[in-house]
């Protein structure tokens, strides 16, 4: 944990936003990626987890939503803020491109070492996460899933969802089988969070 805390204190830096893959970064570092529904707290854990308020404004700001964002932490890895999918007046030719893009980098980018699928603990795993955990399994992308903003409901439900999301995990062969949660807001599950992050970076190694 205190290497996780270091390396979390360092600079954090916005490399770039990526629209076409041919504008991927180098993979000369070891990267992890934050994907889920819009509005799921995505831009929120980032931030929290980089223990600073801005981080990730930047992919939330209008024209970037659509773009893979780069940042460099400590200069030793890459993460990337995907852009979230389940808009629900996206269009299909929007919906098409997102699809080619995020497919074509799951199944091309070699220095991936786990996506971390971010769940709304109050609305559980729904059909588009379901969408997106096949494309995952079928690219065999290492997969993390953490259920977000536990702050916003009550004890006894959050334990519901924690088993009933555990139950659905056990189906799916890529799903790291251990269930993460997480509020940004209060700031819960953070230190955990970071700490499968430098596992999954395999950090003694670099
Ligand atoms: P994104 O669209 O997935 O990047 O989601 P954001 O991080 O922008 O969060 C969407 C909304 O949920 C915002 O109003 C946040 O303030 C709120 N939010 C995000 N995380 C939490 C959390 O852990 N607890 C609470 N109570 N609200 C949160």
């Amino acid at each position: 944990m205190d290497a996780a805390q270091l390396m979390f204190k360092g600079d954090v830096v916005f490399l770039r936003g990526v629209s076409k893959l041919e504008d991927l970064p180098a993979p000369n570092f070891p990267e992890i990626a934050f994907i889920g529904r819009s509005n799921v707290g995505k831009s929120s854990l980032i931030n929290a987890v980089c223990g600073r308020k801005t981080v990730a404004r930047v992919s939330n700001t209008p024209g970037r939503t659509q773009e893979l964002n780069y940042f460099r932490v400590f200069d030793k890895f890459l993460m990337v803020d995907l852009p979230g999918y389940g808009y629900a007046q996206a269009p299909k030719k929007k919906v098409d491109a997102w699809v080619k893009l995020i497919r074509n980098y799951l199944l091309g980018r070699t220095n991936l070492k786990r996506v971390y699928l971010l769940i709304d603990s109050r609305h559980g795993i729904k059909p588009p996460d379901i969408d997106f955990m096949d494309m995952l399994n079928r690219a065999a992308v290492s997969y993390h899933i953490i259920l977000t903003k536990t702050d916003k409901i009550s004890v006894e439900d959050a334990a519901k969802m924690f088993e009933v999301t555990k139950l659905l995990l056990a189906k799916n062969p890529a799903a790291y089988p251990v269930l993460l949660t997480t509020s940004s807001e209060k700031k819960l599950g953070l230190e955990l969070l970071r700490g499968y992050i430098l596992n999954a970076i395999d950090v003694n190694s670099l």
